[in-house]
């Protein structure tokens, strides 16, 4: 039986044909480090460069299923160099973020959908299953582990990064049945250091991200290394990220940016506003973020929430749809094109200032630029941004999103 009929059942076994244990964080071992590393000032911190002092490690083989957990001290792994990960890409992770409230506990953003999705990329890539709220049980355990390491400071977090690689030490070209689960954690400040500043986007008709029947909408590794080129050749040209397309009928569709999704602002003749995302078709990442800016917008159209800065009788109509190329010029003509913004946990919200546009690689890109706010970000980027970041750090309470680690 290969292991990716193994199936979690929840009751601490994974059940296939026989049973086998799954992940259970009642057999956690804990060994804390006897020097603890110096913390470095949040002003000093660069995005994903220090990580903190401890990390959770387990094991899975098709014989004794998921290893006791353990949580013990940050430090090198030791992997067979014909292990699967390094030959055929069977690496998949997540990323969220750890605050602290106002009462001082830690707090997790809507982990259980990166547990969902971290489950559905390990499936993705015939990995073995594993029990997702025991994984989230142990993801609490070790922020409450290394909870000094969270800054308390506004706009600062302390990034998070499940990751599951396959460790099958054989080169035959196939599933892995072994696989080591890790998670490690790293301080993080805001994006911009010096208050948002407008990105520039270049969408180059060469680059494609993801495409239907693709990998595109798991978090797996694979997706990101072929990205780095034409981001490097984007940032020779001026841009700071790429806004990947994929050509259809349609058009050129607007798809994602670097590793974001995306997010477009139109005014309308009645006042309100149109905002727009493209639908999970196959090639969209469903971001936690994405999903948690739909949410909120409807929920300010309801009446449940006023988005900050937004008048709570101006409705904001989230919409997920297929753009193109050719409709952004063409709302931008109707001086209908407000904003463009990208989503993520890393930068949580960031506005676009310019994006260039080169169906034609011998040619420069032909710029569109959008309204520039007076130079700030544009009303709905920036209330969508302060929203988010209040829930997360516990200033508001919506809807169970912001969960302690107790
Ligand atoms: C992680 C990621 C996102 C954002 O997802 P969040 O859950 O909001 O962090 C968007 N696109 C890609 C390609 C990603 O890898």
């Amino acid at each position: 039986m290969s292991n990716s009929e193994w199936k979690s059942v929840g009751n601490g076994h994974l059940e296939g044909s026989i049973s086998i244990p799954d992940l259970d964080p009642s057999k956690l071992i804990v060994t804390l480090t006897a020097r603890l590393k110096p913390i470095p000032q949040p002003e000093s911190l660069v995005f994903g460069a220090t990580m903190s002092d401890h990390m959770l490690i387990a094991s899975f083989d098709p014989i004794n299923g998921w290893s006791a957990p353990e949580i013990k001290p940050y430090g090198p792994i030791t992997l067979d160099p014909a292990s699967s990960c390094f030959q055929y890409a069977t690496n998949t992770f997540e990323g969220m973020k750890a605050y602290i409230g106002p009462d001082g506990s830690a707090r997790l953003f809507r982990p259980e959908k990166n547990m969902a999705r971290l489950a559905r990329s390990a499936e993705r890539l015939a990995l073995p299953p594993f029990n997702t709220d025991a994984l989230l049980e142990l993801i609490k355990r070790l922020v409450v582990v290394d909870q000094r390491w969270i800054p308390n400071l506004e706009g600062h977090s302390l990034y998070i990064r499940p990751t599951i690689i396959g460790t099958r030490s054989a080169l035959g070209v196939s599933a892995s049945d072994h696989a080591l689960l890790y998670v490690i954690l790293s301080p993080s400040g805001p994006y911009f250091r010096t208050g948002p500043k407008p990105i520039a986007l270049l969408a180059a008709a060469e680059n494609v991200r993801a495409w239907p029947g693709g990998t595109g909408s798991h978090k797996v590794a694979g997706n990101y290394a072929p990205g780095f080129l034409p981001q490097r050749n984007a940032a020779k040209q001026g841009y700071d990220q790429i806004l990947w397309l994929l050509r259809d009928k349609a058009g050129w569709k607007v798809t994602e940016a670097g590793a974001m999704n995306v997010f477009i602002v139109l005014s309308r003749e009645d006042g309100d506003i149109d905002l727009i995302t493209p639908p999970l078709d196959g090639t969209i990442l469903p971001g936690v973020t994405r999903d948690s800016v739909l949410a909120i917008a409807k929920a300010h159209t309801s009446g449940n929430l006023t988005l900050p800065g937004i008048p709570s009788t101006q409705s904001v109509h989230p919409y997920e749809q297929t753009f193109t190329i050719a409709d952004m010029d063409q709302w931008f003509a109707e001086g209908r094109l407000q904003e463009l913004f990208v989503v993520g946990t890393a930068v949580v919200v960031a506005h676009v200032g310019r994006v260039g546009f080169q169906d034609d690689m011998k040619k420069p890109a032909r710029d569109l630029v959008l309204p520039s706010h007076e130079g700030r970000m544009g009303p709905v980027s920036r209330a969508v941004r302060q929203m988010i970041i209040d829930i997360q750090q516990g200033k508001v309470e919506w809807d169970g999103w912001s969960v302690r680690c107790e």
